[in-house]
């Protein structure tokens, strides 16, 4: 079967693999909707080291074609939401009980697709434990809105969680790409009083500022720390949500952020980054500044609980996607748009139609 992704580092394409075979527990798809994600480009230039002949893709609403002996709660022909984080939830995945399933066996070993195994620009793929991995797509919900739900929105609501996002904090969120979007919206369902928000493309202003950011700071027109404290009058903010820059951004969330306050990172940082920190900006390591980096959430349960959140009608991520292709062969020139990101683009979604 046909597949787009990396062929080795810096170069992409189509190439053929064996079809997926399935497991007891696993069940095989054919994707119906996929999206390519700013992680699938950075993986492409070796950001997590060198790859080859590797399927990307790793956000996918699919229709299942085979389920595995013991797979109780799917069958063929069913249309489901698949969570990119899949954990192992045998007793060897331990890890998976804890607040963040994403680590099941090591660090983020529950990202199969792309990091372990093939992705979803195939034309089949396998999800592992499907049952506490897989939902139905219900009918009355919009197929964009549950694809953001695959990663976008299960991330950037992390960021949230972990920042610590509280009624009345003032946030800062770094980057409104689809992630610092989500950050932005999560933010505000969980009451966040102001919300700062930087980014330049246009587009994504419009967008965060409709999600609920309060103000958008240009990280292109001078100091981004200097611009926020200027509209602060100097007070630093409780929250800092990091969803884009790069590793300086690190130590300008720590300029921004009081002592007490929090940072909540889900950058996908570069294997050759470095975070150098004066201990200035720590209050010489005695601030108090709670910090975590963290990976997207999986599992059925976690993306039940999104769910429920479009259902209601208190978000809707599927506004996010502002290019639309149809046909499976269209991944590549998505995918292109996604590694050039023109100044007008948030977001690519792929109806693969035909297969
Ligand atoms: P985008 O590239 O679309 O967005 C990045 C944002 O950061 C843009 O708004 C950009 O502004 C802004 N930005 C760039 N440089 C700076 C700077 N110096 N200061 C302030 N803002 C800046 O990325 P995505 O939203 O798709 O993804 C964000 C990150 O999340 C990526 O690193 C991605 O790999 C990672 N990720 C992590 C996951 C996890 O589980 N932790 C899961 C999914 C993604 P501009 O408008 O100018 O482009
Ligand atoms: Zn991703």
């Amino acid at each position: 079967m046909k597949g787009f992704g990396m062929i080795k580092v810096d170069e992409s394409g189509w190439f053929e693999v064996d079809e997926p075979v399935a497991g007891p527990l696993d069940a095989i798809c054919k994707p119906i909707a996929v999206a390519p994600c700013s992680s699938d480009t950075h993986f492409l230039h070796g950001g997590s080291g060198p790859a080859e002949n590797r399927i990307l893709g790793h956000e996918a609403i699919a229709e299942v074609l085979e389920v595995g002996e013991l797979v109780t709660k799917f069958k063929p022909g069913d249309k489901v939401i698949v969570p990119c984080t899949t954990p192992d939830w045998s007793e060897k995945g331990v890890q998976v009980k804890g607040g963040n399933n994403a680590h099941d066996i090591d660090t983020m070993t529950s990202f199969k697709f792309l990091a372990i195994k093939d992705g979803v620009f195939a034309e089949k793929f396998s999800v592992n434990y499907a049952d506490a991995n897989l939902v139905l797509l219900p009918d009355d919900v919009d197929v964009a809105d549950a694809l953001m739900i695959t990663d976008m929105m299960s991330t950037g609501f992390y960021g949230v969680e972990m920042a610590n996002v509280n009624f009345g904090d003032t946030v800062v969120v770094f980057g409104i790409g689809p992630v610092g979007l989500m950050a932005v919206a999560g933010a505000k369902l969980r009451g966040a009083g102001k919300i700062y928000a930087t980014g330049s493309r246009p587009n994504c202003a419009e967008l965060a500022l409709e999600y609920g950011a309060s103000e958008i700071i240009s990280y292109k027109n001078g100091n981004t720390v200097e611009q926020i404290l200027e509209k602060q009058n100097g007070e630093k903010v409780d929250c800092v949500i990091i969803a884009g820059g790069n590793s300086s951004t690190f130590n300008e969330a720590l300029q921004l952020v009081k002592s007490n306050g929090y940072i909540g990172t889900i950058n996908f940082y570069d294997i050759e980054d470095t975070f150098t920190v004066p201990t200035f900006l720590t209050g010489l390591g005695m601030a108090d500044i709670n910090i975590r980096g963290g990976f997207c959430p999986g599992g059925a349960l976690r993306a039940e609980k999104l769910l429920k959140l479009i259902q209601n009608d208190r978000i809707h991520p599927g506004k996010t996607f502002n290019y639309e292709f149809h046909g499976f062969e269209k991944i590549e020139e998505a995918f292109k748009l996604m590694d050039e990101k023109p100044k007008d683009l948030i977001k690519p979604i792929i109806y693969t139609d035909d297969i």
